[in-house]
Parts: C-alpha cells; sequence; structure tokens
C-alpha cells in the first residue's frame, strides 16, 4: 500500500496523459491487491482514493482537489458513459487490460453526484471467468469428494446458504461450470448477470416488469431444461416451483439467505414448502462463511495457546487422528508489503456440506428442529463449519484465531 501519500503529486497537472498513466497505475495496484472496489471520493480540499480489500478499506492515495474533473472525465471515457452528465448517476464498464497477465478485467462504475463533485465507486468483477470451478472454491478434499458426486445424479435441488456478503454468485457458478454446457440445456435466471457463459442461456429477471424469478421460472421449466439455476429463493411460489422442477428429473441450482446448512431445510419448511416434497427433492445444501486469507508472503508459524489447543482438540479429535492433530504446526501472520501490511490476502470459504440422505427424511417429515437436524447429520458424517475451520487452520489457510470466531 502507498504510505507516502502523493498530495500534491499530481497537483495542476492538466496533460492528460499523466492522468492517463495514473489511473492505469491504480488499476493495476487494486488487482495486485486483490482489492474488490475503488472508492474516488471528492472533498473540499482533496480526492481520497480508496481500495476495499477483503471487505476493509485502506486508503490509497490523497490527491488535490484540482484533479477530479481530469479524473473523472478520463474514467467516463473508459466507462463510455456521458462526460457532460454531472448532475445525475451514471452506470458504465471499464474493460481494463491487465498487462502483466495479458488478460481483461471487467470493472463495473458508477457515479453519484455529491455536494463536491461526483463521487466514482468501481467494482473489480472476477479477474478471470475460466478460473472459476468447483476446485477453486476451497472446500477441504472430503467435502469436494461429497459435492462431485452427489452432482452426478442430475435431479434434485442443489442450495448455496449464505450470510450477507458471501460471494454465492463465485460458488454457484464454480458449480455451474462442472457441467459442460454443450452437453446439457444449461438456463439461468439471475439478478444481475455477472459474468457471461458461453452456451449457458442465461436470463434477467425483471420485477418491475413483472419478471420474477418465479414467472419465469415457471416459463423456463417449458424449455426443456437439464440443469436450471435460479439466482436465490426468496418466497414460497420460487420454492415451490424450484422443488416441482427438482422432482421433475431437473437439477436446481439456487441459494437461500440463512446461517447454516440445516437451517435452510427448516426455513424451506417455513415458507410452506411441503415436508415430503422436500424431503424428495432435496439432495444438498452448501453453507458458506467467506473469510480472510492468511497471506502467504509474511505468515510465520506460532505456538497457539493451551487454551485454544484444548478447544481445537475437542472439535477436531472426532473426525482427524490424535496424533496427526499433535503434529500440527499452526501459523499467524507478520506484515508485509504483498498484503498491504493488512496480514490476509484474498479471501476464501468455511463450508458445511449437508447431503440429505435417507437419514433425514424422517427428521424432515416431523419438521424437527435444524438443531436435531444437525446432530443428526454430525453423526452421519457432516464436517462442521468449524471444523472446517480449523481444518483450514490446520491447513495453514487462516489462523485458529479467525476459525475459533465462528463459534
Ligand atoms: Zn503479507
Amino acid at each position: 500500500m502507498n504510505n507516502n501519500l502523493n498530495i500534491d503529486a499530481l497537483k495542476l497537472k492538466r496533460d492528460v496523459w499523466d492522468i492517463v498513466d495514473y489511473l492505469n497505475k491504480m488499476f493495476m495496484n487494486a488487482i495486485e491487491l486483490w482489492a474488490s472496489d475503488i472508492h474516488i471520493e471528492p472533498t473540499e480540499f482533496f480526492l481520497l482514493i480508496r481500495f476495499r480489500k477483503d471487505g476493509d478499506f485502506v486508503l490509497y492515495d490523497k490527491l488535490h482537489v484540482e484533479n477530479i474533473s481530469g479524473i473523472v472525465t478520463r474514467l467516463k471515457v473508459l466507462s463510455k458513459i456521458k462526460i457532460d452528465e454531472n448532475k445525475k448517476p451514471q452506470d458504465g464498464k471499464i474493460v481494463y487490460m491487465y498487462e502483466k497477465e495479458s488478460q481483461n478485467v471487467d470493472i463495473r462504475l458508477s457515479t453519484l453526484p455529491t455536494n463536491y463533485w461526483e463521487k466514482v465507486v468501481m467494482r473489480i468483477l472476477k479477474q478471470d471467468e475460466s478460473l472459476i470451478n468447483i476446485e477453486a472454491l476451497w472446500l477441504i478434499d472430503i467435502n469436494l469428494e461429497k459435492v462431485r458426486a452427489e452432482l452426478k445424479s442430475k435431479y434434485g435441488i442443489v442450495l448455496i446458504a449464505w450470510p450477507t456478503g458471501s460471494w454465492k454468485s463465485t460458488t454457484l457458478f464454480g458449480i455451474l461450470k462442472n457441467f459442460n454446457p454443450l452437453e446439457y440445456n444449461i438456463s439461468t435466471l439471475e439478478d444481475p448477470i455477472e459474468y457471461a457463459i458461453e452456451y449457458v442461456n442465461q436470463s434477467q429477471v425483471k420485477p418491475e416488469i413483472w419478471y420474477t424469478f418465479s414467472t419465469w421460472l415457471r416459463s423456463l421449466v417449458r424449455q426443456d431444461p437439464d440443469i436450471i439455476m435460479v439466482w436465490e429463493i426468496r418466497d414460497k411460489e420460487t420454492a415451490t416451483l424450484a422443488v416441482e422442477a427438482a422432482l421433475t428429473w431437473h437439477l436446481v441450482l439456487s441459494t437461500i439467505h440463512t446461517n447454516s446448512a440445516t437451517w435452510t431445510v427448516q426455513r424451506l419448511i417455513n415458507m410452506g414448502v411441503e415436508p415430503f416434497l422436500l424431503a424428495s427433492a432435496m439432495k444438498m445444501v452448501i453453507s458458506q462463511r467467506l473469510w480472510k486469507k492468511i497471506c502467504s508472503d509474511c505468515k510465520e508459524e506460532y505456538q497457539i495457546k493451551d487454551i485454544q489447543r484444548k478447544k481445537v482438540n475437542e472439535i477436531l479429535w472426532p473426525i482427524i487422528d490424535k496424533s496427526e492433530l499433535d503434529a500440527a504446526v499452526f501459523y499467524h501472520w507478520k506484515w508485509c508489503e504483498k498484503c498491504g501490511y493488512t496480514g490476509y490476502n484474498w479471501r476464501m470459504w468455511f463450508h458445511e456440506v449437508l447431503i440429505v440422505w435417507d437419514y433425514l427424511e424422517p427428521l424432515i417429515l416431523e419438521k424437527e428442529s435444524a438443531n436435531a437436524m444437525r446432530d443428526e447429520a454430525v453423526k452421519n458424517g457432516m464436517i462442521t463449519i468449524t471444523q472446517d475451520a480449523l481444518l483450514k487452520a490446520v491447513l495453514w489457510e487462516t489462523t485458529v484465531d479467525e476459525a475459533l470466531k465462528l463459534l
């Protein structure tokens, strides 16, 4: 990160090429730091440039406010929006050529007039859509095998349970890309369409003109689909249609806003889906939490506290060999330039993969509580999200402190 702020670096420089170079460098720095957003914020005297990295803001630069017109105009040109419109919000897209890896990076831009000037926020979209796949979801091997095995039979409902900000679309697309679109009719209902995927029929819902998930889903099942991806299940109607589609030999992928895998089952029952239909239709729920991944450039070995060791043993003994666990080495981070002195670099997920096998059927039919279902699932081999997180600490992807925060 830039610790020596460039307060006057661009002051009064009117040469457009200075701004072109400056913005190119800014995009490059943002991509290399794995920032998710760039905020360009005018104040009375300064222009703040901040990156959002792993959920937190990091100050990137502070420029003299005189540079704003040059910078905003250049960004408007790049995103092909109206240069002379500064009274209304606008949206556009920049395709930035990241030369080091010769790849195009899509950057979604939005402007909003504020009391000083327009504020510009840019979202850096996925670097390369081809990198999203099921292997890139940070599933531990045992869960990855379960997920792959379940996807082999191509019917039923697969749900991603997500709390806010857990990047559900990456997981959905990762699973979707497990299938060759030339061998299947894959159709999606999205809001919004984030990545274009070749040979997949993607539709954007438009609730304002009555194209909601449920109205579109009704039409979509007449399109002879094999695999249907619905962005989100929010209401009974969509849930019921998804269940019906799954029961008529379709694979339905969707997401639902809940906190755990077994809560998802309960949520659907509470929405009004018939338990006996649900028990037959549900195939798998992947519950996920997005977490910061430890920086691999500055991580270092350390001794965890005795109290933590006790907790780790308690949680992992049921699933890991005791001697193996005793030999485990844990890491935490220092700080370095590569991670912008945060200790984190990029993100990953912790998971809980619930496979809805026969043992769950009686519990679903009886509308048992999410906790009862969870206990039964654990007995039948489900790895809890805390166990998953601690296994990731054993694998040096996170720290024990971070993993124990899930408790
Ligand atoms: Zn680092």
